[in-house]
């Protein structure tokens, strides 16, 4: 038996997960394959408040992103965030973003 939410598996006559209160299933669904996706470089910026400017610009037009060296940024304020998109919204992204 599984639980859908953590994925552990638990062993005969447990029913219940009691870490997220939820009847256990006797299988998980399948996994769904990841896609690989081609990631362009669109725009690199160390400004705090444009890089926040950019994720709603992005994030409004529902453009998925991957913003590299994000999480290090409070720390090392220096270190530039690249924003990387996937190649088929590049240009629209690209395009968005001109005037930054
Ligand atoms: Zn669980």
């Amino acid at each position: 038996m599984f639980c859908p939410n953590c994925k552990a598996e638990f062993r005969e006559g447990i029913t219940r997960c009691t870490e997220y209160n939820v009847d256990l299933v006797n299988e998980l669904p399948p996994v769904p394959k990841p896609i690989f996706v081609y990631l362009e470089e669109v725009i690199i910026n160390s400004d705090a408040a444009q890089i926040g400017f950019i994720k709603s610009i992005l994030e409004g037009e529902k453009i998925p992103y991957y913003a590299q060296g994000d999480h290090s940024y409070t720390h090392l304020a220096l270190i530039p965030v690249r924003f990387l998109v996937p190649k088929n919204k590049y240009k629209k992204a690209k395009e968005l973003l001109k005037d930054l």
